[in-house]
């Protein structure tokens, strides 16, 4: 593709134009020997399908394209005017009905007329050559609008646009935050802080916004309130101006509800005290359970305790806790409880490893004795007899 002959300020004359694309020549190259000239693109293009001169046919081919120099400069030299220049219907017409540009004489152009005229585009017009360099700083290119309000806007309006760009930065005049124009109007109408609005039960009251809920909250004569009986059952929601005389007019019916509400409550408890006491009952039966159970696994370890362990006087302890938990059961197995014999003396001196026939013969033995053992509290030796005993198997290894 060439360039557009209507940018030309004289029309080209005909030499200068491509048979392919119809516009002035752009990169000129020179296919066959008749001198035959078209764009760089558009003979290369042309020559994808077929390897012929466009104009007399003749065989050409990609070898035979030469630049054609002096053509490029000729066109470069004609003057041009900006891609972004008034177009001729811009003005409807109005210059070339005051102004014969080929007949060489001055422009009759009235000088307002032509600012309005020359506002609608660029007026730079020079060598073809000097059009690239022109456009990297014609103010008439349009941009996109650095703000990304999506606007398309000519280079030298962006400051303008910028004065009225919907995503321009501006600041509530009420509470000062700023913001994009365009949420300004929904902030102030639904969210400022401190926008003067009235209460909106209409009380006659006019505050910041951010004070609003407190007002009804707390202040507001219009507000409805809580009856002091909701608890109670009342579902009157009074405005809070009304609240006295609501209680005063209701009387009777809220002791009513403060009746009814108490004897709820009052069978609700008992419910749950009769619940309780199940529990507690329950509980109790299981504590006497595991009593037994200790004092039981208590007697079986006392004789085949060992002296030299560390924790050899865990039995005065557990006599104590049961002494502070039931003192009469202490007593009675204070008066039931045997003198434990003293051990073999070679117990300790030969000890026999454990065979799976000990454990079942023990476990036998346990199954055997617990009926009578549950029914009655097991014997314990006194903490004096174990000192007894302790000393006598210590005496007898030192010998
Ligand atoms: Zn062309
Ligand atoms: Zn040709
Ligand atoms: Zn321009
Ligand atoms: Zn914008
Ligand atoms: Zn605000
Ligand atoms: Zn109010
Ligand atoms: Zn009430």
């Amino acid at each position: 593709m060439g360039f557009d002959p209507q940018l030309f300020a004289v029309k080209p004359c005909s030499e200068f134009l491509c048979t392919v694309c119809s516009e002035v020549l752009d990169k000129p190259m020179c296919v066959c020997q008749e001198g035959h000239t078209f764009c760089k693109a558009c003979i290369s293009r042309w020559l994808e399908k077929q390897q012929t001169c466009p104009t007399c046919r003749c065989a050409i081919s990609q070898a035979s394209l030469r630049p054609s120099r002096i053509v490029e400069t000729l066109i470069g030299a004609l003057d041009v005017c900006c891609h972004h220049s008034a177009k001729p219907n811009d003005d409807d017409g109005a210059h070339s009905s005051v102004c014969d540009s080929t007949s060489g004489q001055a422009c009759a152009e009235e000088p307002a007329a032509k600012r309005q005229r020359m506002d609608n585009g660029c007026s730079w017009m020079g060598a073809l050559r000097d059009l690239d360099g022109h456009l990297q700083s014609c103010g008439f290119v349009p941009d996109p609008c650095p703000l990304g309000c999506g606007a398309s806007v000519q280079r030298r309006k962006l400051e303008e646009h910028s004065m009225c760009c919907p995503k321009r930065r501006v600041e509530c005049e009420h509470c000062h935050e700023g913001m994009p124009y365009e949420s300004l109007e929904e902030h102030v109408a639904q969210l400022c802080p401190m926008y003067l609005v009235p209460c909106t039960q209409k009380c006659g009251q006019t505050m910041p916004r951010k004070q609003l809920s407190a007002h009804l909250s707390a202040d507001c004569p219009l507000q409805p309130v809580d009856c002091l009986f909701m608890a109670q059952g009342c579902t009157v929601r009074p405005r809070r101006q009304s609240l006295q005389q609501h209680l005063s007019d209701s009387a009777v019916e809220h002791s009513r509800l403060s009746t009814e509400r108490l004897q709820a409550l009052t069978t609700e408890m008992m419910g749950r005290i009769d619940a309780l006491s199940k529990r507690n009952a329950e509980l109790e039966g299981s504590i006497n359970g595991l009593k037994l159970q200790l004092m039981e696994s208590s007697r079986r370890c006392a004789p085949a305790h060992c002296p030299w362990d560390d924790d050899y006087d865990v039995l005065p302890a557990i006599q104590d806790l049961l002494a502070a938990t039931s003192p009469h059961q202490h007593q009675h197995t204070h008066q039931r409880a045997p003198r434990p014999e003293p051990q073999e003396p070679d117990h300790h001196m030969q000890p026999r490893p454990m065979s799976p026939d000990d454990t079942e013969d023990h476990h036998e033995e346990q199954q055997q004795t617990r009926p009578d053992r549950a029914a009655t509290p097991p014997p314990l030796p006194p903490p004096q007899d174990i000192y007894a005993a302790n000393v006598f198997e210590a005496g007898f290894h030192d010998r």
